[in-house]
């Protein structure tokens, strides 16, 4: 694994080291997954250990621009309810986490956030927390994506072609041998055990961008999508390193473009 050298990590410090390298940090980033199942390839924190693991790489990369928050250790996940050990939260309890969160770092000066997410199912109701953190508190800068959007878009036609990807598949099983080796069940990976409903509508319904609250069971008896049996460790190292890459330059762009008003001028 590439030394990224040590992270800045909010719940490390003491709060006199808080008070000290406030002024350093230029944006916190905010990781939030999911306790969920992703069938019997990858242990249920999968989408907490990923977003985790993936801002820890980066604010090593940019120590102290760049400070980890604490993790959300839970996500929306209704449609994975019918599988063992998933937890769920509302989406308006998942938004008014966040919001408190947020609040409390602007109260000690933290002014840009950066919410980084590593399960599909906290994606709109992120949208919707994201809007009323901008219009509740007005923080410089908030804004949220999942992680693995930041890899080279090339890369996922050339690893993925014709392969169903999306969960406890190819595509995260590989990123969690990269990231988070500890979480593979390497004895039981599996292929996903996908209904007719998966292979004959789900490329539809994304091709069209059409919204269907499925829950997973109907796409998959086992939970697994694609076949995680297929995962390497290079596959997961490429994807995140090209992402990584990405993510720390687009931080640099996102700071430069929104400067901090100083109060009283
Ligand atoms: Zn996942």
């Amino acid at each position: 694994m590439a030394d990224y050298g040590d992270p800045l990590v909010l719940a490390d410090l003491s709060w006199p080291e808080v008070d000290a390298i406030r002024d350093d940090v230029d944006m916190v980033l905010i990781p939030v997954g999911s306790n969920e199942q992703h069938g019997p390839n990858l242990s249920l924190r999968m989408d907490i250990t990923g977003a985790t693991e993936f801002c820890k790489r980066a604010a090593a990369m940019r120590n102290p621009k760049l400070m980890v928050a604490p993790s959300m250790p839970w996500g929306v996940s209704y449609h994975h309810m019918n599988f063992p050990g998933t937890i769920s939260l509302s989406a308006e309890t998942f938004g008014q986490i966040l919001v408190e969160v947020v609040g409390s770092l602007m109260d000690h000066g933290f002014e840009r956030f950066m919410i980084i997410n590593g399960h599909g199912g906290n994606i709109a109701p992120l949208g919707n927390a994201i809007v009323r953190i901008n219009e509740e508190l007005g923080p410089t800068f908030v804004g949220s994506a999942a992680y693995f959007s930041f890899a080279d878009k090339e890369l996922g036609p050339k690893f993925f072609e014709n392969e169903i990807v999306g969960h406890a598949c190819q595509m995260e099983t590989s990123v969690a041998m990269y990231l988070a080796p500890e979480i593979v069940k390497n004895d039981t990976l599996a292929a996903g055990e996908m209904t007719d409903l998966t292979y004959e509508l789900r490329g539809a319904l994304q091709q069209y961008g059409v919204n269907v609250p499925y829950r997973f069971d109907e796409y998959t008896r086992n939970g697994a999508l694609g076949d995680a049996r297929k995962s390497t460790y290079e596959i997961g190292e490429a994807l995140m390193t090209s992402a990584l890459d990405n993510f720390v330059a687009f931080a640099d762009d996102i700071i430069d473009w929104s400067p901090i008003e100083e109060a009283g001028e």
